[in-house]
């Protein structure tokens, strides 16, 4: 049997297994393989070598982990203490943490599979876009963006697997400004002020390099490992070294300050992705108080219409309807799109919206669906003078293989991020309204493996770089309602992109900057060029003026990843909210969302560790209004 020992650095944080260490077993059944690498690369032509790479990365017992994945239970109890719904990055942590406490059982309900071995890796994190374990949805036609695409569609890719999108996201690990929380307390969300969600923050968190970050602002002994990748391209150190010469000094963004440039720490382990199911369930996978159901779809939330209490929920399991019964509470961790579409599904939402598709009304909650906003983006495609060979081949594959290192590490220069303000922003405020992001020497797809390998998404022989401005505050609103009252249905997204004129100059201004960026002394021996062929649809304009760059943006739009606020938080008597600052649907007893929809307003910059805290904050106070306030902190 092969076993492996994690060092003392490694050991899963959650308080009863912080005493032993987490033990690597591969003496299991392996996996299920889930959508494969080949047929993510698309075609044929990709198939020998991605076929015989992903045959070594799952000969590989950490990456693969057979003996420590959850298994789904085939059969189930009547009732459970309590059910959560949806095992992605805030539903992973609420069920782990709730199952802390022995004497209560909870299940965790999950649409999706297992991960596959190959979304372990995390060059490889693209990957997955579009397969079996990605929802996949698509917005209903933009009007002012994403016009470029067909049907005026912006995708919207989204985790149906366990561990959600914590299992297709970029890993960085970013958590806000300062700014971000002080205003959701300001909206009357008490205790949501930064001061008070920083602890949950820490709480999580086993940071690798805590002692080389802000001193106070980062935890050690969480489930969470919190570290940047083994290896960094060259062409990483010298944007951060960019950024700086223009003003934005190169700092912890994650402490003191929010503003400037760094090589982001993620949510990694060993050179492998660290999904909140990897972080916080397989870890207590045998506790026989937590039941995980995979491959089920919740169809609905039970509730006694009366007096408004929930009582359980209904599953889609194997083409059969079940009931299965809370006695606590159900709390709803089905992510920014499918939250609020489960509150529809139940009769909670705005009147109009649930009689048009025919779902009966068990309380009126205006706000249901809307408010929902996300960053919006702008790819600025640059050549620099090097070849444009495939990152990924025989040399690196071994370098991962034999050392967890190289560029199969990490995401290439998707690993450093910069906050600034352009001009529209407050400068007295440390609340930057752009965010960049990079794109890169990502070592994702080759068909040969061969070092010299062109690589696939070659245009030319020179290497093409992206950089990304993404609005951080954007105004536009959109909204989600049922297309019909079936729940295997996606639901009709109205993002409503670029609907605010704000947004449009914001990211304007973000390019503006980008492209200096290009321009300073750490950039020049790669010799940016900007790749100036037209978008389509903006031809007859003059390349680079600020009308060019509004056609651009409203053509070829950066739909980012980072939806929230469709189940807004705000206090009693708030007509747009839809859960108080405690979480609670306001209205309905015993049902709580915990995830990216209850933002306000999403933070500024990527959103898995602001939501790993809320599903934190959330299963804390679960615990302190079921087992009591001077009780709860023992588990
Ligand atoms: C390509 C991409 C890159 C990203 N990169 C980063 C990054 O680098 N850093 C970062 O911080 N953030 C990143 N994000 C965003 C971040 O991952 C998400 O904001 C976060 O994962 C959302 O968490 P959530 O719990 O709200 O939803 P999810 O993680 O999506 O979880 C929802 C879960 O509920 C399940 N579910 C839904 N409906 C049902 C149902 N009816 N029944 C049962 N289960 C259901 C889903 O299958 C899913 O598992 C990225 C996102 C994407 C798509």
């Amino acid at each position: 049997m092969l076993e492996h020992y994690f060092g003392t650095e490694n050991y899963i944080g959650s308080p009863e297994l912080n005493a032993t260490k987490y033990i690597m077993s591969c003496n299991c059944p392996a996996t299920e393989p889930g959508p494969t690498l080949a047929s993510s690369c698309g075609g044929s032509a990709f198939m020998v070598f991605m076929g015989l790479l992903e045959v070594f990365i799952r000969s590989q017992c950490d990456i693969e982990d057979p003996c420590s994945r959850p298994k789904s239970r085939i059969s189930m109890e009547t009732e459970y203490d309590f059910i959560v719904v949806g095992g992605g990055s805030a539903g992973a942590v609420v069920a782990g943490r709730l199952s802390e406490v022995p004497h209560w059982k909870v299940l965790l309900i999950e649409a999706g599979i297992d991960e596959p071995t190959g979304t372990q890796v995390p060059s490889m994190f693209l990957n997955f876009i579009g397969s079996e374990i990605d929802w996949g949805f698509k917005t209903e036609p933009e009007n002012m963006a994403c016009l470029g695409e067909p049907e005026k569609r912006c995708y919207w890719p989204r985790g149906k697997v366990l561990g959600g999108t914590s299992v297709m996201n970029g890993m960085m690990y970013i958590r806000g400004s300062r700014t971000d929380y002080d205003n959701w307390a300001k909206l009357g969300n008490y205790g949501w002020s930064y001061q008070e969600v920083l602890p949950y923050f820490l709480k999580s968190e086993d940071n690798l390099q805590a002692d080389i970050m802000d001193p106070g602002f980062h935890g050690v002994g969480g489930p969470l490992t919190v570290t940047r990748f083994p290896y960094h391209p060259p062409l990483s150190y010298a944007i951060v070294q960019a950024g700086a010469e223009l003003g934005y000094p190169i700092r912890d963004l994650n402490g003191f300050q929010h503003t400037g440039f760094m090589i982001a720490q993620t949510t990694s382990r060993n050179g492998s992705r660290l999904s909140t199911a990897k972080a916080f369930l397989r870890p207590v996978k045998d506790r026989p108080n937590l039941h995980i159901l995979l491959n089920t779809t919740t169809t609905k939330v039970l509730i006694e219409p009366s007096t408004k209490m929930v009582y359980g929920v209904e599953i889609n399991l194997n083409g059969f309807l079940q009931r299965v019964l809370a006695k606590n509470e159900v709390i709803l961790s089905a992510g920014a799109v499918n939250s609020p579409q489960l509150l529809l599904l139940s009769g909670v939402g705005p009147r109009e919206d649930l009689q048009q598709v025919n779902v009966p009304i068990i309380h009126h909650l205006p706000g249901v669906g809307r408010n929902l906003h996300n960053h919006v983006a702008f790819f600025l495609n640059f050549y620099i003078n090097e070849n444009s060979t495939a990152p990924l081949n025989w040399a690196t594959a071994m370098e991962y293989l034999l050392f967890r290192d190289g560029l199969m590490s990490g995401t290439g220069i998707s690993e450093v991020t910069g906050f600034v303000n352009t001009k529209l922003a407050n400068p007295t405020l440390d609340h930057p309204d752009v965010q960049y992001f990079f794109g890169g020497y990502l070592a994702n797809c080759a068909k040969t493996g061969q070092v010299g390998e062109t690589a696939p998404d070659a245009k030319n022989s020179q290497r093409i770089i992206n950089i990304i401005p993404a609005v951080l505050h954007p105004k536009s609103r959109g909204y989600i309602k049922l297309k019909d009252n079936n729940p295997m249905s996606h639901p009709a997204i109205h993002a409503k992109y670029l609907t605010h004129p704000d947004d449009v100059t914001t990211l304007i201004e973000g390019i503006k900057i980008g492209i200096k960026l290009t321009e300073t002394n750490a950039l020049k021996k790669y010799g940016f060029q900007l790749d100036k062929t037209p978008i389509p649809g903006c031809e007859k304009m003059t390349f680079g003026c600020d009308d060019y760059w509004e056609c651009a943006v409203r053509k070829a739009t950066g739909p980012e990843n980072h939806q929230g606020g469709s189940c807004r938080m705000g206090p009693i008597g708030d007509p747009g909210a839809v859960v108080d600052p405690e979480l609670k649907v306001h209205g309905i007893d015993k049902l709580r969302v915990i995830d990216a929809s209850i933002m306000p307003m999403i933070t500024s910059g990527n959103t898995n560790a602001p939501v790993i805290m809320i599903a934190e904050k959330g299963a804390d106070m679960i615990k302190r209004r079921w087992i009591g306030r001077r009780l709860w902190n023992k588990w």
